[in-house]
């Protein structure tokens, strides 16, 4: 079965079978790769960034910065880029044309066809990307922690990925996500992206975009579908752990605040850049790839302290040209609740002087430090218990990010 993702282009699956890859990375040149780029290899590999087969060029990268598309006119905003040091480059004479095996963790990962080797202003990305070059941006301390050379070039996944549970229970390679869509017999998916446990704001958001997506249909034409789209990266302390998140959004599934037929958790391998609108239109990419029709725009998507109006994400699918991107923008704003009427409203809807606090991440975190049950206006009871278990069994007592966890996580995959 063909699938076509972004810019109209199949999406193509570049990966060796095991016993040819064994054949294919004898006597390569071995290079061993970060974490980002380990999960950017998968995400290449199995079309997740597709049209790319593999990471950026000069040109590509300068396109991207300048004018927000590939040098072929595709949309595309954030550049997708292998660094390494210049030294290792030399050490172990990488040249144009080159194929080498990039290693992680010692295991092989990938084998990298160089197309060239260039270097590219940091700071120049930065202000492109990000819109700053504010070391306090978590984007620009990411960015410059990047090696002074790039590399471009195909690449091939030359191994099996693992993944440990709980997280192998919501792996979906684009292809598998857009059978089990056909499946289904969704027509439209909409995207609900996601690094938190769900409060019922985050609950009030999907089922907003799933009115939203139906709201020109009949009753018999309605087959939407939502796909909860877990970001899965490196974490920061104080974050959610990345199990209480799966575990929590599957849990209002299992409990049936969504019906079984409607919903679907699963995630992606990302570093997130926090680059607002900018990373908004990637992730739309993205959920592209994965089959999706519809993506939800919550407030602030992708943002981070005060770099980017608060809306400047549902904004900026206005600017982009018509017919760049084949997914439709959900833009939400907030969900409260009310104590006059008595349930949950919709920010601007009714007219009671709003005292309460939106449900705020803030605020509901401060309720589970306490572990004092909260009402299940605020969030599901069923959600909250397996949140404990999770912080139990995989966060060394907390649902938060600690250094333990930090430093002793189980890994999100293994390679074989
Ligand atoms: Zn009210």
């Amino acid at each position: 079965m063909k699938y076509i993702g972004h810019g109209g282009k199949e999406i193509i699956e570049r990966i060796l079978p095991l016993n040819e890859a064994k054949e294919r990375i004898k006597g390569l040149k071995q290079v061993s790769v970060t974490d980002r780029v380990a999960r950017e290899c998968i995400d290449l590999a199995y079309g997740v960034f597709a049209p790319l087969q593999g990471f950026m060029g000069k040109a590509d990268v300068e396109s991207v910065c300048k004018g927000m598309t590939l040098i072929d006119g595709t949309l595309w905003p954030i550049p997708i880029i292998f660094d390494i040091d210049g030294e290792k480059v030399k050490e172990k004479g990488i040249k144009e044309k080159d194929v080498v095996l990039l290693t992680y963790h010692d295991h092989a990962l990938a084998i990298l066809e160089v197309e060239e080797i260039f270097h590219y202003h940091k700071l120049d990305l930065e202000q492109a990307v990000l819109g700053t070059t504010d070391l306090k941006h978590p984007g620009v301390k990411m960015y410059n922690e990047l090696k002074d050379t790039f590399i471009s070039g195909k690449v091939i996944l030359a191994s099996q990925i693992e993944f440990n549970p709980p997280f192998d229970q919501f792996w979906y390679t684009p292809k598998q996500l857009r059978e089990i869509f056909v499946k289904k017999g969704w027509e439209r998916t909409v995207a609900h992206q996601t690094r938190n446990v769900p409060h019922t704001g985050h609950e009030w958001l999907m089922k907003g975009a799933w009115f939203s997506a139906n709201g020109d249909l009949p009753v018999e034409k309605i087959k939407t579908g939502i796909l909860v789209s877990c970001i899965i990266g490196p974490k920061r302390l104080g974050d959610y752990i990345d199990e209480a998140i799966l575990l929590g959004h599957q849990k209002l599934h299992d409990a049936k605040y969504f019906r079984d037929d409607i919903h679907l958790v699963s995630f992606v391998l990302w570093d997130m850049r926090y680059a607002g609108p900018k990373e908004a239109i990637l992730h739309a990419i993205i959920r592209t790839n994965l089959g999706c029709t519809h993506h939800m725009f919550g407030r602030d998507h992708a943002g981070v302290g005060s770099y980017y109006d608060p809306y400047d994400a549902h904004r900026i699918f206005d600017q982009i040209p018509e017919g760049s991107l084949n997914i439709k923008p959900v833009r939400i704003l907030e969900w409260w609740y009310c104590s006059i009427c008595g349930e949950v409203t919709y920010s601007g809807l009714c007219g009671h002087i709003q005292k309460e606090q939106p449900l705020s991440g803030t605020m509901i975190r401060s309720i589970i430090q306490d572990k004092v049950k909260p009402s299940k206006l605020i969030i599901r009871p069923e959600v909250f218990d397996i949140m404990l278990e999770s912080a139990d069994k995989y966060g060394f007592g907390s649902p938060f990010c600690t250094e333990e966890y930090l430093n002793k996580r189980q890994p999100v995959f293994k390679l074989s």
